[in-house]
């Protein structure tokens, strides 16, 4: 499968690594970060065949039928070399020597043997990257600096934030995340205007009251959205059992009316996610996490004009969301529960 396949997800991700083949810019490392980890493996192999073959197309991608791209795809070419964790502890360790299998210095003395494949590419992947060891990690750095001749590496992992930092500046960034299109909900865009406002209310009652209202008004529109959604889908089935029995209808309403519950509150779910997301990553920030680093930064727009640099606000305030997403996993009064979290971000005791 061509990165061409990759377009309709993920538009930047496959568009760059195409425009850098046309421009024969490529890198001579990939960092890819992907919260999904099928998805990571299946990347770094089109991005290894993208690279590798012979055959590209007149827009920068992979032919995906020569006997390289073949051969990628099932992990059979000869000099695609795979690291990842193998031991109990899911390290990758640094290993004794050059023939410790599935250790660092075993991967490494791969790429200085003599090519025998007749394209003459040498391709690394490490998978779950941030298993490295700081000892491993900070061996593999010496060939990043200087890598060997016609080779690549393809790193992948979920935690680029657990890596070196000097790993990850020698590396060109690739961002595929799944998560974050999850907070596409209606009135995603008003719920983030107001949270930068509850934070820096501090002792500002008429802010927590404020974002209290605001975010009640956004779980009404989602339970607007919730009852039209599953009425659609249940109107015909009631219509048609006018012609029955009375109870048959009323059964049918009911029945609807718990899939309207079912329907909001799982779309409640993104509601509080978002927030929890929110203040999880403020507080990333505070502790000199880069934007780059964290899993949705596209939510964060508005946190230059907040950001405090104060971890120990966004700590508190980060714990008080995690009172609040476990309290609204019980029956509670909701619109109680979500006042009583802005209050309680406004006056930490
Ligand atoms: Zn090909």
């Amino acid at each position: 499968m061509p990165l061409k396949d990759f377009e309709k997800n993920f538009p930047s991700a496959s568009k760059s690594v195409r425009n850098a083949i046309l421009n024969k810019k490529t890198a001579h490392a990939y960092l890819v970060h992907c919260d999904d980890s099928d998805l990571a493996v299946s990347f770094s192999q089109i991005l290894a065949q993208a690279l590798a073959c012979q055959y590209k197309t007149k827009d920068g991608d992979s032919c995906g039928k020569c006997k390289v791209c073949i051969q990628i795809y099932d992990e059979k070419y000869p000099e695609l070399f795979i690291l990842y964790p193998t031991s109990k502890s899911r390290k990758i360790q640094i290993g004794k020597d050059d023939f410790t299998e599935d250790s660092l210095r075993w991967f490494q003395s791969l790429f200085y043997l003599t090519s025998i494949h007749e394209s003459g590419k040498k391709i690394g992947i490490i998978r779950d990257a941030d298993r490295m060891t700081t000892e491993a990690q900070n061996a593999f750095l010496k060939t990043l600096e200087e890598p060997p001749p016609d080779s690549f590496f393809i790193l992948h992992t979920a935690h680029p934030e657990d890596m070196l930092p000097t790993i990850r500046s020698r590396c060109q960034r690739i961002t595929i995340l799944r998560n974050s299109q999850k907070y596409n909900f209606d009135g995603a865009d008003i719920l983030l205007s107001v949270l930068p406002d509850i934070y820096n209310g501090y002792e500002d009652i008429a802010s927590g009251e404020k974002a209290a209202s605001t975010i009640l008004s956004v779980l009404t529109l989602i339970k607007t959205n919730a009852e039209k959604k599953t009425t659609q889908n249940w109107e015909k089935l009631i219509s048609q059992s006018e012609n029955y029995e009375s109870n048959i209808g009323k059964k049918l309403e009911e029945r609807r009316d718990t899939a309207i519950q079912a329907e909001y509150l799982s779309a409640r779910e993104s509601v509080i996610g978002l927030i929890y997301c929110w203040f999880a990553q403020l507080y990333q920030l505070s502790l000199g996490i880069t934007l780059d680093d964290i899993p949705n930064p596209e939510i964060m727009n508005d946190v230059n004009k907040i950001f405090q640099n104060n971890p120990e606000r966004s700590f508190e305030c980060l714990k008080k969301t995690e009172n609040f997403v476990q309290t609204m996993k019980w029956n509670v009064d909701e619109s109680l529960a979500v006042r009583e979290f802005c209050l309680s971000i406004v006056f930490p005791e």
